[in-house]
């Protein structure tokens, strides 16, 4: 299945125009997930996420992401990145477009979660989409926002030869083994046909500043960036993947990318 075989990486890089401004990172703990928004020295902003779908729990959510945008001085959203279609990811995003200004949407495309909630979530998300711009990332895309350039890789139809040729052998692909459904904490295939795997994998740079966010990518689903060489590097800053499950966050990711060592 094209679907479930490739997860998308956005790769942010922030130049720096100003040695007076500064990349500045909000992560916002929304209830189950994250929200996270990045202000750029031009002043632009990118949430990527925005918890789960209208409740009383998630009216809570978008008061935490309409707060911290005051606290950055953010009017409005510039790209709203949606990783996947879980609904503790995208479930938020009308909640917020009621709240505040939307500009561009990112996503990764169709979803491949078929089942009545996802579908419902998608829906509702398409239709606040509908009315902002739209951007769906695949490999080698770049993403233009003002003062910076955002690129992709790995994504859905991506051509990975360039990263590739530049990437190092990763020895750790032999050492992690690939995991089945059968193991514990299970269904760890499920996990790689699902839209976790389908995740928008979030790499920023600024200056020398690196940070990867690979949102709920799955175990299996790493050895796609990480084997047989490590197209992403090293990073200073990882965030942990997928709510810090087991299903995720697997030794070649995360060791190959040596974070703050
Ligand atoms: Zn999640």
């Amino acid at each position: 299945m094209r679907f479930v075989r490739i997860a998308a990486v956005v790769l942010l890089m922030v130049s720096a125009l100003s040695a007076a401004k500064t990349l500045d990172m909000y992560m916002i703990d929304v209830e189950g997930s994250k929200a996270f928004l990045l202000v750029s020295p031009s002043g632009q902003s990118m949430l990527i996420d925005a918890g789960i779908p209208g409740s009383e729990q998630n009216g809570r959510d978008t008061d935490r992401i309409v707060e911290a945008c005051k606290a950055a001085g953010v009017k409005q959203i510039d790209y709203m990145v949606v990783t996947h279609y879980d609904g503790d990811h995208v479930g938020g995003v009308p909640a917020l477009a009621a709240r505040m200004p939307i500009v561009t949407f990112v996503d990764h495309g169709e979803n491949v979660q078929i089942n009545d909630f996802t579908v419902k979530v998608v829906k509702d998300y398409m239709a606040v989409v509908a009315k902002g711009k739209h951007i769906v990332v695949k490999a080698g895309d770049k993403i233009p926002i003002k003062a910076s350039t955002h690129s992709c890789y790995g994504g859905r139809e991506g051509d990975h030869d360039a990263a590739e040729r530049a990437g190092q052998p990763n020895p750790l692909c032999d050492t992690t083994p690939v995991r089945s459904g059968a193991e514990r904490a299970g269904s760890h295939r499920q996990q790689d046909a699902n839209e976790n795997a389908m995740a928008i994998v979030l790499l920023v740079t600024y200056g020398k500043f690196r940070m990867l966010d690979p949102a709920d990518l799955t175990w299996n689903k790493d050895r796609e960036m990480f084997c047989p060489v490590n197209r992403i590097g090293t990073v200073d800053l990882y965030m942990t993947a997928n709510h810090g499950m087991e299903v995720a966050n697997s030794p070649l990711m995360v060791h190959a990318l040596q974070p703050g060592w």
